[in-house]
């Protein structure tokens, strides 16, 4: 099974090319030509199965023949050795926690998943590969953690100085090894313009194997599909229909779910809730697409003016937005709107949610409101750790910091500062 780029300019490569890609040559993201739709049974017996079996099964053939079986089933083995559990809230509300691996946010799953087939592909290649990554905060950390001591493949990333969090800075500056960070006297913008030059510069493609890691990867990308499953498994004896509700920046996650759907997993409806940056809400409600630069928000890791993997999404339902309409409602919601559903999600339940998740939980209750008698999971994809000050001056209260996160808080930071281009480019050329 191949895989495409939606700019159909270029021919279609394997999973292995997609991957070491990242991006298709003509600039578009790649999309796997089939999804077929795995056996009844495999439904049925869900329950009896375990994480390791039905991620197995389901990522089966998007990686086809590039990764023998035994090989991916030890990949899965290490990437999912942690819990991913499905927690009641209210009356048919619950929460599927995604923040239980090394950096506690979601993108631990794709992170950890790319860094070991990219592992796996770079044994046959003749020089290291580079992974280039800018990150506004929980990337990089997901990034560092997933590559750290992966043979073969150096890993580079480059984040704005002060703009991240305490937390957030020691997860991707403290690891040593084959992980830089490079420390841009700037915005995140100006990080993301580096990356971009750097992978439009043929003298320095010429010298070095370069790729991202960033959400278009179909590696970081699909893994996603598992938390659907896995959620699916755990309320499926509850007998009723599920919605999803999914805090969304770069949309990359959702279109994971619905390509779970996709797979013939019973889903009534999806919901993309999105912080003040509403390019997708606003799609739905008037059939533009009208990208905006991004605004700051207490969910930063959604402040995304121009969702890259919208177009997959669009992809996915033949660019028929009424068709589209059916299956995803999508809402925004603002910062107040946000710290009032962690006060009161905390006040009733005695749940903390951090503001992602909560801006999940306020899309879910815009559409139970008019579709009751579902089931209705928010997805909590950062744990409320990471988001200490917003949360605590929230819910006027303190949290207790898990191990995970005390280990990285007690280690020496290490980066180098870099202003631009060509300090990029000569600590690429130069420290191989
Ligand atoms: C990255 C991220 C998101 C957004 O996920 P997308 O797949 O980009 O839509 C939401 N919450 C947290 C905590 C994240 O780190």
């Amino acid at each position: 099974m191949n895989y495409y780029s939606l700019n159909k300019e270029t021919p279609a490569v394997s999973f292995k090319d997609a991957v070491i890609n990242g991006i298709a040559p003509d600039k578009g993201l790649y999309f796997p030509e089939r999804i077929t739709p795995l056996p009844d049974s495999f439904f049925e017996d869900i329950e009896k199965m375990s994480h390791l079996e039905i991620a197995f099964e389901a990522i089966r053939q998007f990686v086809s023949d590039t990764i023998p079986d035994t090989v991916l089933k030890d990949i899965l083995e290490d990437v999912l050795d942690f819990d991913f559990p499905v927690v009641p809230i209210e009356e048919n509300i619950a929460t599927l926690e995604l923040f239980h691996g090394p950096t506690m946010a979601f993108k631990d799953v794709g992170a950890r998943f790319m860094a070991r087939c990219l592992g796996h592909f770079s044994q046959g290649e003749p020089s290291e590969i580079t992974v280039l990554v800018a990150t506004s905060g929980d990337t990089g950390g997901a990034v560092a953690n997933g590559f750290l001591g992966i043979v073969g493949v150096k890993v580079v990333i480059l984040y704005p100085s002060g703009k991240v969090s305490d937390i957030q800075e020691r997860q991707l500056t403290t690891l040593g090894q084959n992980i830089t960070a490079l420390e841009v006297e700037g915005t995140f913008d100006d990080c993301q313009k580096m990356v971009k030059s750097a992978f439009l510069d043929a003298a320095l493609l010429e010298k070095m194997q370069l790729t991202s890691a960033n959400s278009i990867n179909v590696a970081r990308w699909l893994p996603q599909l598992f938390y659907f499953l896995f959620a699916y498994k755990a309320v499926k004896s509850r007998g009723q229909e599920v919605v999803f509700s999914i805090p969304s920046g770069n949309f990359g996650n959702i279109c994971a779910g619905m390509v779970a759907q996709r797979l013939g997993m019973p889903v009534k409806h999806f919901v993309a809730a999105t912080n003040v940056n509403d390019t997708v809400p606003e799609f739905m409600r008037s059939g533009a697409y009208r990208p905006k630069p991004s605004t700051a928000t207490i969910s930063n890791a959604m402040d995304v003016g121009d969702p890259s993997n919208f177009v997959r999404i669009r992809h996915l339902y033949g660019d028929d937005l009424e068709v589209l309409k059916e299956n995803l409602s999508s809402f925004s919601f603002t910062d107040d709107e946000t710290r009032e559903a962690i006060l009161n999600i905390h006040k009733n339940s005695g749940y903390v949610a951090d503001p992602h998740g909560a801006v999940g939980y306020l899309g879910l209750k815009r559409y139970v409101e008019k579709h009751p008698n579902s089931y209705g999971i928010f997805l909590e994809t950062a744990h409320p750790v990471k988001f200490l000050e917003v949360v605590e001056d929230t819910i006027e209260q303190s949290l207790e910091i898990p191990p995970q996160i005390q280990k990285v808080m007690d280690r020496e930071k290490k980066s180098i500062r870099i202003t631009d281009y060509s300090e990029l480019k000569n600590y690429l050329l130069n420290d191989q």
